[in-house]
Parts: C-alpha cells; sequence; structure tokens
C-alpha cells in the first residue's frame, strides 16, 4: 500500500470552503424562503450552484491535500459529473428547506436523497483519478462516509429550515450551524478517504489534468464564487430591509389616516362617517338575522356651562373622562361614537328594549356622580333618547332623525334620564325645524319687534331709560319671547344678523323719543356671546350711533356674567374697545357665573345687574339677601352701579334701596311694553311723581 500523507495546509482549506459553502446554503435557504415567484427560482438556482461548487470544491481541496507518493492526475468528464452531482444535490436541498413546512417524514427522505447526492459526489470524484490498477475500497469505511453523509444532511437539512425565516440572532446561529455542517460534510470526506486504499505500485494511466495549481485555482475560484453569492445575498437582502421598511411605515401611515378619517380626534371615538357605516351593518344584520339594535342619541346637560366658564381645556378634559366612564359602563358589542361638541351615540345590539332601558339607566347614573378635573368639580348629566330597530325608522335617516327627537323630548323633561321614541315626538322635532325655516323669514318679513322695559332710578322714579327686548311676531303662531327662540337663533348663527338689527332698531327708537323732548333718556340692549365675539361689533355700534345721532353715553351694552368671562382676557379687550367710544357696558344676570373678582375689576363695565332669581327669593335674613348686599358692596368698592331687576313687590323695592341698589327694574315699576305705549307711561309716572 502507498502510504497516503495529508498536506495539513490544505485540510484546513477544505474544512474552510467546507464551512463557507454551509453558510451560503443556510443564507441561500433564507433567501429564497423570504421571495417569491421568479425573484425565488433565481436565489434557488445561483444558490444550488454556488453550494454545490463549495461542497464540491471542499471535496476536491481534500483530495488535493492528500498526497500520495505518485502523481495524480484527473480524467476531466468524472471530475465534472461529481460537480453536477453536487449541485443537484444542493438545488433538491434548498427546494426541500424552502417548503412551508418540513414533516418528519419529509426531513428523514432529503437527507436520504441529499446524503446519497453527496457520496455519490465522492465516490464518483475520486473514481475521477485515474491511475492503476484502481483503489481498493474498505467497504466498512465506505458505508459509514454514507450514513455520515446522510446524517449530516439530515442535520443540515434541518437547520437550514429552522433558520430560514431570520430572527433575532440568527446570524450567529448560522455561523454555529454553518460551523457544524461544514464539519460534518468534511467528516463525511475524510471518512470516505479512508475507506479508498491506494495499492503500491500505482501509476497514473495519463497525463491527464494534473497540477498543484488546480489546488489553488479551484479553491480561489470557490471562494470567490461563494464570497460573490454571499455579498450579493447581502446587498439583496439590506434592499428588502429597507423597502420592507418603508411598506410598513407606508401601511402605517395609511392606518393613522383612516384612523383620522374615521375617529375623533379629542376622544378617539368613532366619527359620524364611521357611525354611518356600522348603523349600515347593523341595520343588514337585524334585516338577516331577524335580530334587533338601539340607537341612543346622548347629550350632556351643563356642558356648555362648564366650558363657558372654564375655558375648552377644561371642557376637552370633562369629555374625555366622560368617554372613559361611558366605556367603563358599557360591555359586549357596541359602537360608541361622538358626532361632536357634546353629543355622542352609541349603537348596540338588543334582545329586547328592556336592555336598552338598562344600559341607559346605567350611563345616565355614570354621568351624574360628580367628574374631579383639574381641581374643580364638575357636575354634568346625560340626556338620552332611544330608537328601536326594527320599529322607529326604516333606514339610517330616519333612525338617527327619531332619536334626536327622543333625546330632545328628554332635554324638555327635566334632563337627566331618557326617553324612547314616540311618533308624536317627530311632530315637536318637526316644529323645530319649522320654526328655524321661520326665523330666516322673519327679519325680511319684519316680524321681529323690539318691547321696551323702563329702569328707573331707585325707589321709583325718574326713568333713567329702556331695556330693549327681542320679541317674535309669528304670523301663526303669535308673539314669542326670547326663550322660545333664542336657542335655535344662536344655533344657526342668525343671531348675529338678528343681534345687529336689535341695536340698530333701539337706536333708532331712541332718536324718536329724544326729538320727542325726553333727551336725557338711554338704552341698553343685550349682546348674545356670538355677537360679543363678532369682530364686526364696534363698527356696527359705531354706525348705529352716527345713523342715529345718539350719543355714545346713552348706549348701554349688556353683556351676561358667563359670556364675559367665558375668555376674560378677550373679554376685557372687546369691552375696552367699546367703552373707549363712550358706549356704556353692563355685566348682566351676576352671580350665576363663575367670576372671578381679579377680572371683574379688570373689566371696564359701569354697571351690574344682579340677576333676578336672587331678587326673587329676596327676604330680609336669608341667605340671598346676604348675597344680594354682598354683591351691592362688592359694586361699590369697584365703583360700578348696582341694578337690581325683577323687583315684583313693594318689600324687595324697599330693601334693595336700603341696600344700595341704584337702578331698579321689574314688572313692579314698569313691564316691557311696546314703543308706542312709552309716552302715555312717561306721561303716567311724570303724573304719579308729580301728584
Ligand atoms: P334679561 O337680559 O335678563 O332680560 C330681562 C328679562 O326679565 C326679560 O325677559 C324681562 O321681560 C324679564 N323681567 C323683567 N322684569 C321682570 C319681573 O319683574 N319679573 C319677571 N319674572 N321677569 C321680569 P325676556 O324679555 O323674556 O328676555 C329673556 C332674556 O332673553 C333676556 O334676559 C336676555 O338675556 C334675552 N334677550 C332678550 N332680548 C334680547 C336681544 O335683543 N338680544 C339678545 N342677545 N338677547 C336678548
Ligand atoms: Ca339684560
Ligand atoms: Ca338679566
Amino acid at each position: 500500500m502507498l502510504v497516503s500523507q495529508y498536506d495539513s495546509l490544505m485540510v484546513i482549506v477544505s474544512i474552510m470552503v467546507a464551512i463557507l459553502a454551509a453558510y451560503t446554503a443556510l443564507d441561500m435557504a433564507g433567501r429564497v424562503a423570504n421571495a417569491t415567484g421568479k425573484v425565488a427560482r433565481v436565489w434557488l438556482i445561483s444558490g444550488s450552484v454556488s453550494m454545490g461548487i463549495g461542497i464540491w470544491s471542499m471535496h476536491f481541496i481534500g483530495m488535493l491535500a492528500m498526497s500520495l507518493a505518485m502523481v495524480m492526475s484527473y480524467s476531466v468528464s468524472l471530475t465534472l459529473l461529481s460537480l453536477i452531482i453536487a449541485i443537484a444535490a444542493s438545488l433538491f436541498a434548498l427546494h426541500v428547506v424552502c417548503r412551508g413546512n418540513l414533516p418528519f417524514r419529509r426531513l428523514i427522505f432529503g437527507a436520504l436523497v441529499m446524503g446519497t447526492g453527496v457520496a455519490a459526489m465522492h465516490y464518483t470524484g475520486m473514481a475521477a483519478l485515474m491511475f492503476e490498477p484502481g483503489i481498493v475500497w474498505n467497504f466498512g469505511w465506505v458505508a459509514v462516509s454514507v450514513l455520515i453523509a446522510w446524517v449530516a444532511s439530515g442535520v443540515a437539512l434541518w437547520l437550514a429550515f429552522v433558520l430560514r425565516e431570520g430572527g433575532k440572532h440568527v446570524l450567529w446561529l448560522r455561523a454555529g450551524s454553518a460551523l457544524v455542517m461544514g464539519l460534518a460534510i468534511a467528516g463525511m470526506h475524510y471518512t470516505g478517504m479512508a475507506a479508498a486504499e491506494f495499492p503500491m505500485g500505482s501509476h497514473a494511466t495519463h497525463h491527464g489534468v494534473n497540477s498543484q495549481w488546480l489546488a489553488i485555482l479551484v479553491t480561489v475560484v470557490t471562494l470567490f464564487i461563494l464570497a460573490i453569492t454571499l455579498l450579493v445575498s447581502m446587498l439583496d437582502a439590506r434592499l428588502q430591509a429597507r423597502t420592507a421598511m418603508l411598506a410598513s411605515s407606508l401601511a402605517a401611515a395609511n392606518r393613522e389616516l383612516a384612523q383620522l378619517a374615521l375617529h375623533d380626534n379629542l376622544t378617539r371615538l368613532p366619527n359620524r362617517i364611521l357611525l354611518e357605516d356600522r348603523l349600515e351593518q347593523s341595520l343588514n344584520k337585524a334585516d338577516r338575522e331577524k335580530s334587533r339594535f338601539a340607537l341612543m342619541f346622548m347629550d350632556l346637560d351643563g356642558f356648555k356651562a362648564v366650558n363657558d366658564a372654564f375655558g375648552h381645556h377644561i371642557g376637552d378634559r370633562l369629555l374625555k373622562a366622560v368617554t372613559e366612564r361611558m366605556e367603563e359602563t358599557l360591555a359586549g358589542h357596541y359602537t360608541l361614537a361622538r358626532l361632536g361638541g357634546d353629543e355622542f351615540v352609541l349603537l348596540r345590539e338588543i334582545d329586547d328594549p328592556n336592555d336598552a332601558a338598562a344600559v341607559a339607566t346605567s350611563l345616565v347614573n355614570a354621568i351624574e356622580k360628580p367628574f374631579t378635573i383639574s381641581r374643580y368639580e364638575l357636575l354634568v348629566s346625560l340626556s338620552i333618547g332611544i330608537a328601536i330597530y326594527p320599529g322607529d325608522g326604516t333606514n339610517e335617516r330616519e333612525l338617527m332623525f327619531n332619536a334626536d327627537a327622543a333625546m330632545y323630548h328628554t332635554k324638555n323633561n327635566g334632563r337627566n334620564g331618557y326617553h324612547f321614541f314616540q311618533p308624536s315626538m317627530n311632530r315637536i322635532a318637526q316644529q323645530q325645524l319649522q320654526l328655524i325655516n321661520d326665523l330666516w323669514q322673519a327679519q325680511e318679513n319684519n316680524e321681529l319687534r323690539l318691547v321696551y322695559q323702563p329702569k328707573f332710578t331707585a325707589p321709583s322714579g325718574p326713568i333713567l331709560g329702556f331695556e330693549a327686548l327681542l320679541r317674535w311676531q309669528h304670523p301663526q303662531r303669535g308673539l314669542l319671547t326670547p326663550d322660545q327662540f333664542l336657542p335655535l337663533a344662536e344655533k344657526t348663527g342668525l343671531i348675529v344678523p338678528i343681534g345687529n338689527w336689535v341695536i340698530n332698531e333701539a337706536c333708532r327708537q331712541l332718536r324718536e323719543w329724544h326729538v320727542q323732548g325726553n333727551a336725557h333718556w338711554s338704552v341698553a340692549v343685550n349682546l348674545s356671546a356670538q355677537q360679543f365675539e363678532q369682530d364686526s361689533l364696534v363698527a356696527t355700534v359705531t354706525q348705529a350711533l352716527r345713523d342715529h345721532q345718539i350719543s355714545p353715553a346713552l348706549l348701554t351694552l349688556e353683556v351676561t356674567e358667563t359670556t364675559a368671562m367665558r375668555d376674560p382676557d378677550e373679554s376685557v379687550r372687546i369691552l375696552t374697545a367699546l367703552t373707549q367710544m363712550g358706549v356704556n357696558a353692563s355685566i348682566d344676570d351676576f352671580g350665576t357665573g363663575y367670576s372671578s373678582l381679579l377680572y371683574l375689576k379688570r373689566l371696564p363695565a359701569s354697571e351690574l345687574k344682579i340677576d333676578r332669581a336672587f331678587v326673587k327669593a329676596l327676604q330680609a335674613e336669608t341667605e340671598d339677601a346676604t348675597i344680594v348686599s354682598a354683591i351691592v358692596a362688592l359694586a361699590q368698592t369697584l365703583n360700578l352701579k348696582v341694578v337690581a331687576e325683577g323687583v315684583e313687590t313693594i318689600e324687595q323695592q324697599e330693601f334693595l334701596t336700603g341696600l344700595g341698589c341704584d337702578t331698579l327694574q321689574g314688572y313692579l315699576l314698569g313691564r316691557p311694553i311696546p314703543p308706542e305705549q312709552v309716552p302715555t307711561l312717561a306721561h303716567y309716572v311724570l303724573e304719579k311723581v308729580q301728584a
């Protein structure tokens, strides 16, 4: 036998190549698994080519590492065949690994095919050695080498399958697995080599391909191919990660957009659009499954007062807290939406109307408990209207409309509760709608009127002037008072043109009285919040004064305390602009809002009007008496005139005069009257004073 020795450097190189080939194989498995269609096929083919070349050159270099006492030469065709077998085995292996799953039976089958392939490559390569009389095989070692090939292939397939998806430590895991696989492949090779014995006197039959440089060439070419494959794979992975990142951020942006478009910004609840969609789904489902659902319209009572008194910031926080409490109360499958402001809608499946009543009751109970926002304790309540499908409407529009009507019914009947829709409610809602329509025409049709209530120097005269109070002479319904239509005017914004008309008309009337000989009379006009916040207010007032030649000192603008304290800084600015013209400002309904003394001091008003609720309850020695006297004292300190309104009895008149009120107004001294009656009133008062 010839003594075969191994060139240890080349053995090491062959093992390194094996490890690198294994790493490439694992990497390729990842590529193929993560790609689809044509790209996956390109990776499969190029991956198996480089992996096959890797395995084959490991084997080839390993053979070259063996230096026999003779010079070896190879059959080119068999060597090529062994290369093709290596590539085919790799192709098969990658294909197996990149399927969606790897059941045990397929793993075993794959391991057998791939292991047999590797062994076939090895022994074909050995057969390519050309010398005589030929190798003597030790079949025990051959069997061991084939066994190793199967086991190594099984392990390799399994590792490649597990690691193909990528993950957290995939690079290290792959490197470790490549080491194991590389060593296994090398182990198979060197076992196979041990099976071959080269008889003494063997000699090369041809001088075929025979060179030392072959080893170097094969190594370099293989390393080059593997390196290129890995490099391209890395670049591709990077590109893919980038694309994936872009795609996912695009998806996130889309989700965000959908969220914004379909949800309310403040509470994150579904908005009207999403609600309508859900309502449509509920209608379809109820028709299909013959089931029922309830649509509940909900509106907070007292929210506007909180908003006005504490500002939008606190109002917003209250809305969020209300939303949270509702969500805590609700269970099961429902849609809670916010339509804007303090309006919420609940859509919920029910078996029975009693279910809806139970839900409504628990919501009402939950909201009526005080809310603590910032350092304030706030009280609001909930008014609910319920429409049930089927029954209270046949489509979305009708259901919404009817639930809304039922909600208004609750509002008009003590609030803080719920009502089921009833057809009669529709008439009321319809009437409101009609009234809004009529209001649009009212100004054009000259249906608006002003009545005038005299203001007296305490205790009983003379008359200082009049407060202009709005009335609507409705063609069908007769004379309407402000509480019947002002809320609608405010809701529709019509209050602004109407209010401007009031200012002008009051000035025109005052001019008439001046001409008639009452040159010292003044007039007071009420401003609503919206009107007060109009930029054009100063211009409107200036114009009216100029048109009717009224001295500004004879016009008083009444703003309620609540309006003035809504945005105190802004109020100071507006009132300053008005009073600089010489107009008087009066703080109306004083005592009902949440005034801050600090701002009261800064407001350039000249008059406080004590709210008539205090006057009404007035009796000596009561709490209200204390409050009124405190207000009078406060007003005197701030240099403000005090007007008491709603004076109905002689006791009130005497008591208020005693406290130091400057001006009195009320049914006792004079009711609001149409302007044509004013001269007779003046006449009468004059007579009374003279008498
Ligand atoms: P206000 O400014 O507090 O007006 C006084 C209200 O008290 C008037 O009701 C008046 O008729 C009523 N009143 C006067 N004396 C007595 C009395 O002795 N006893 C009782 N029980 N009531 C008395 P009215 O005319 O119904 O007006 C109600 C509210 O509507 C007004 O309250 C004011 O806030 C608003 N308003 C009236 N006219 C206008 C207007 O032209 N523009 C605006 N923005 N608001 C107006
Ligand atoms: Ca007033
Ligand atoms: Ca008042």
